[in-house]
């Protein structure tokens, strides 16, 4: 194995395009030695463990009551808010802690630090024609998931004992796809979290681990980084640094900056929005995940309303459907969203693109894409300010929660008597303001980041480019209101 350069001393970092970010916080010595050791992100993912697991312990045999069982307090309360937070401030920052593809991980390398050759898997490959549907499957069984949540109204807090079995269900889905398939073919494929994750994540400041310089791996005759060898694996989510133009898929585990004999891999940051402004290459089915779960975001909005709730009670009676939310106002809503904005895409196209030859005024694709992508902030924005209503109400109840995860007559510190439990961290007439905040940012972030991609990368296929600039602003602004409007009907409804 080739001698490593000192990275401080490596002057031949070259980045290709103007979107690659330049700031290598890998340089940094302390940071370097942190993702040298092997105890990143080992210990990570174990102290994920520690708090998974205890979610299922307090699920089975925790306080009844849910708002006092640390399951459905932690993960409802506080996670998922907390989850989404991480998402669209870092990018895949969740998936470093991650319990469920981290135990699978250690499961299917017989091994906790990734040393050496053996694995428990068949191996199989994950079919090229599924593969074509990218994070599509992930969106659909994360809004498969949330279905399932509402209907045993896991989230209300209802049952703890549900909260439990959502975990069970994902380590047991997770465990079955590492054993079958190779490497993290369930990240990249499967995980219901997946898709919001790299979606929303896409506003992250992380840009991921990426070559220092991309020619030189064209040379390198080990690629190391990517392939498996005795002494450890290649990239578990099939990412090649030297080619990653965006933070959607590195999952940050650090392994190629480990194994690469030239130093050539850093872990990079960029400015907020890059990963949504500038990847060189889209995705058709990242862009249908965004509308699919701006789709699911708006759901959640419209079901707090009366009107919806007479439209559910009426179907579920007229189907026999055992109650809410009916299997087809539910999907109806989330696919009436994306047909919208894919319908109102191909209109737009239509309308503006360029006199001549179909192929000069670009494809559908073309123009969903980059346009799906501007949207995404406020698709993001929107997830966040629903859990709002929760996290300021109750996140403070998790401390005492997790003090007493067991329902013992006093738990640590007294805590089954602590104030805590009726704290609110904001009081209710704030709460609508905030996420009104939360989704303005949103739009800002999006309208900022749609005026980009329209000049860089819409502008050229039509006559008309100042024309596309006002329907885009003028569709953004209008999503954007009907989501505020909706919070201000919802009046902070959990
Ligand atoms: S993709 Fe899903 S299972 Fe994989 S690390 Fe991320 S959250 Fe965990
Ligand atoms: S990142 Fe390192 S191991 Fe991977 S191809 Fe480039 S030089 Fe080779
Ligand atoms: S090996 Fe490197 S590129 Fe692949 S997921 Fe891990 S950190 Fe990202």
């Amino acid at each position: 194995m080739a001698a490593r350069p000192d990275p401080r001393r490596d002057r031949t970092v070259q980045r290709r395009t103007p979107g690659d970010p330049s700031l290598d916080i890998a340089r940094f010595p302390a940071v370097q030695r942190l993702l040298r050791s092997r105890a990143f992100p080992l210990g990570l993912v174990v102290a994920g463990q520690v708090v998974m697991w205890l979610v299922v312990a307090a699920g089975f045999l925790g306080a009844a009551v849910p708002g006092r069982n640390f399951a459905t307090v932690f993960t409802w309360y506080f996670w998922f808010a907390v989850f989404l937070l991480l998402t669209v401030t870092v990018g895949r920052g969740w998936c470093l802690v991650c319990p469920f593809g981290g135990q699978a991980q250690w499961l299917q390398r017989l091994s906790f630090t990734g040393r050496g050759r053996r694995s428990l898997t068949l191996g199989w490959t994950w079919p090229a024609r599924w593969g074509r549907w990218g994070l599509i499957v992930s969106a659909g069984l994360f809004i498969l998931v949330t279905w399932a949540e509402e209907f045993f109204r896991a989230a209300a807090p209802g049952d703890p004992v549900f909260t439990a079995y959502f975990a069970l269900f994902m380590i047991a889905l997770a465990l079955a796809t590492f054993l079958l398939f190779e490497r993290r073919t369930f990240c990249r494929y499967l995980c219901p979290l997946s898709a919001v994750v790299g979606v929303a994540g896409a506003t992250g400041v992380v840009a991921g681990f990426r070559a220092r310089n991309p020619d030189r791996c064209l040379t390198c005759a080990t690629k190391a980084c990517v392939r498996d060898a005795q002494d450890g694996h290649g990239c578990p989510w099939y990412v090649w640094p030297a080619s990653a133009e965006s933070n959607l898929l590195c999952g940050l585990c650090a392994e190629c900056f480990k194994r690469c004999p030239y130093d050539n891999v850093g872990l990079f940051v960029q400015p907020p929005l890059t990963s949504v402004v500038e990847p060189s290459h889209r995705r058709l089915d990242a862009a249908w995940a965004v509308a699919l779960l701006l789709g699911l975001a708006v759901f959640q909005q419209v079901n707090a309303l009366s009107a919806y709730r007479r439209l559910d009670a009426w179907l579920n009676r007229t189907l026999h459907f055992p109650g809410y939310p009916n299997p087809l106002d539910y999907v109806g809503i989330i696919c009436l969203v994306a047909a919208v904005a894919g319908g109102g895409v191909w209109l737009t196209m239509r309308a503006l693109r360029r006199e001549g030859p179909p192929a000069e005024g670009g494809s559908f694709a073309q123009w969903f894409t980059p346009l799906m992508y501007g949207l995404s902030p406020l698709m993001a924005s929107d997830i966040l300010a629903r859990q709002l209503p929760k996290l300021w109400g109750h996140v403070l109840s998790v401390l005492p929660a997790a003090a007493n995860p067991f329902a013992l007559h006093r738990g640590l510190w007294g805590a089954s008597a602590s104030p805590l439990w009726h704290l609110r961290l904001v009081a209710p007439g704030a709460v609508v303001p905030t996420q009104l905040v939360v989704v303005g940012a949103g739009l800002a972030a999006s309208l900022y980041a749609t005026a980009r991609i329209v000049r860089g990368e819409l502008d050229g296929m039509t006559d008309r480019p100042r024309l596309v600039h006002a329907v885009s602003t003028a569709a953004i602004l209008g999503v954007g209101a009907a989501i505020a409007l909706l919070y201000l009907a919802m009046r902070g409804t959990p």
